[in-house]
């Protein structure tokens, strides 16, 4: 194949549509074709950490329309594009070139084919409100559980010991809310956790809860910031607090203020696995109206 540009998003602007030039088309696993465009405003489940899931919506195409079912991170390597769940780097590993894969329902456009992108609106905004109200559930999270550290630990972005980013095994967002799966075992323990903390999780929960309600309705500004537009180009997601603007790495997309928050609340369940506990926290987020 001709050696294929990395894909410019727009999606962490908050772009819903778009119009590009069809740069390659491939047949993917299960017979479906894979789309890759110039530039997209489709967000694509990340491979190595698919927290946000993937845009759905049309390609509308001279020949008609197209529905994407699904996007996926492809990789570019000696020539090869290597896509989804065959993808075997992160995002950003040098030597590859990353792109945006359209899976559609029905023929692949030739490339050279101009396409108008859509994206599914209502899927997008409730997804951008389940990602925004989970990294506000984290940073909650962390501010609840500061009194368990023994020793100093790695702080986050509010400057609280780093508990979400030390303990996370997984990181889903739903429409509207998310869940994440932490784990507390020997090697949090040694970073100075001290797991009594979590003897009374509603405690732990109520904090959490009266945090978030603090951030609710504040007329902070949320936003991603980048200097590079490609897909793997490095952004960070920005939000004013009440107690000071966080900044930290982020993929997906968002709310633009803390303004369209009515609530955010969080749930804690734990478990205990071998070597430890499992700590669970289901988070939920009302808009206001
Ligand atoms: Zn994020």
């Amino acid at each position: 194949m001709t050696p294929l540009a990395a894909t410019v998003v727009t999606y962490p602007d908050g772009a819903l549509t778009g119009s590009s030039v069809v740069t390659h088309v491939t047949t993917l696993a299960g017979g479906r074709a894979g789309v890759v465009l110039e530039s997209t405003p489709f967000h694509p489940v990340d491979t190595a950490w698919p927290d946000q899931p993937a845009d759905t919506g049309v390609l509308r195409t001279p020949d008609g329309e197209l529905r994407v079912v699904d996007t996926v991170t492809g990789g570019v390597h000696d020539e090869d594009l290597v896509v989804g769940a065959d993808l075997p780097v992160r995002m950003g590993t040098e030597g590859w070139t990353f792109v945006v894969v359209h899976v559609v329902d029905g023929p692949a456009p030739a490339v050279g084919t101009v396409v108008q992108s859509e994206v599914d609106a209502g899927l997008r905004a409730a997804l951008s409100a389940g990602h925004t109200a989970c990294h506000l559930a984290s940073l909650a999270l962390d501010a609840a559980l500061a009194d368990a550290w023994k020793k100093d630990a790695p702080t986050d972005a509010a400057g609280h010991p780093a508990f979400d980013m030390l303990a996370i095994q997984t990181s889903r967002i739903t429409a509207y809310g998310s869940t994440d799966v932490y784990r507390i075992g020997k090697s949090l323990r040694r970073k100075g956790f001290d797991p009594a903390a979590l003897d009374d999780l509603r405690a732990v929960e109520e904090r959490a809860n009266a945090t978030l309600a603090g951030w609710a309705g504040t007329p902070g500004a949320i936003g991603i910031h980048r200097e590079d537009r490609t897909l793997a180009g490095w952004r960070t997601w920005r939000c004013e607090l009440p107690e000071g603007a966080v900044e930290l790495p982020c993929g997906g997309t968002h709310l633009t203020s803390l303004a369209e928050v009515e609530a955010i609340t969080v749930a804690l369940a734990s478990a205990e696995v071998p070597g430890g506990v499992e700590l669970t926290m289901t988070t939920g987020i009302r808009l206001a109206r």
